[in-house]
């Protein structure tokens, strides 16, 4: 994974801010890893694609991040750290457009892993049920009931139901869920990661200090934005110390 420039996170910032959360992961990780293509990135898995944001927060914003949430029996606010390897599940292999299978009560189901593309397709629907419904549709790349071929509509409940599990096993880092405790009133709760709203959050925050770097520096000597974030961070938070002392 590149470590970007500064004026770099400032163009990713500008470009992400008008596309959909699942567009601007890839532009992010696109950026970060200038070999691979964007349609390559799409067909990642979800846990895969994690990984990588995972690598691209520890690379540009380090290893801690600082979460919080509220308690939903008594609503007290709980801030807590975390550290990015306590979210990393092991290294696997990249498994692009790799298909499984799985048999069951006479039925014989090929899959893929659900990738940025099935979520995007999603993301339309409304309704979370059929937006579900659209993802194990596309995931599901053929299915037989003994020896009939078979839609997901006509398979018996189990048999969805195992399909399900087998795609949060295969792909367990798409799916981190959080233990959480509240020390107020002891309630024990589980909250969904989601390392995308993590490194857009931190995008969010290094672009808006860079501006004001900037907006300060130019007043100040009159130096053009390309000049202030060339300077080596050392020597520009120098000057910022000077003109702000
Ligand atoms: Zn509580």
């Amino acid at each position: 994974m590149r470590i970007l420039a500064d004026a770099e996170i400032l163009r990713l910032w500008e470009q992400g801010q008008s596309q959909h959360p699942l567009d601007r992961l890839l532009t992010i990780l696109l950026a970060g890893l200038p070999g691979k293509s964007r349609q390559e990135l799409a067909d990642l898995s979800i846990g895969d694609r994690d990984r990588l944001l995972l690598d691209f927060r520890e690379n540009h914003f380090g290893e801690m991040l600082q979460a919080y949430g509220v308690c939903p029996a008594c609503r007290a606010r709980l801030e807590f750290s975390l550290e990015t390897a306590q979210l990393r599940l092991g290294e696997m292999p990249e498994r692009n457009g790799e298909e499984f299978s799985l048999t069951l009560s006479g039925c014989e189901l090929t899959y893929r892993l659900p990738t940025s593309r099935d979520l995007a397709a999603a993301a339309a629907l409304a309704d979370l049920q059929e937006a579900r419904e659209l993802v194990l549709r596309r995931c599901l790349v053929g299915a037989s009931q003994n020896g009939t071929p078979s839609s997901l509509e006509d398979l018996p409940e189990e048999v969805v139901s195992d399909l399900i599990e087998a795609l949060s096993r295969q792909d367990p880092q798409a799916d981190i869920s959080l233990a959480m405790h509240c020390p107020e009133c002891g309630h024990l709760w589980e909250i969904l990661f989601d390392i995308g709203l993590f490194v857009w959050t931190d995008l969010m925050l290094a672009a808006r200090r860079l501006v004001r770097e900037v907006h300060i520096l130019a007043s100040a000597y009159g130096w053009s934005e390309a000049e202030i974030l060339s300077l080596p961070p050392a020597r520009r938070q120098a000057y910022l110390d000077l003109v702000l002392a």
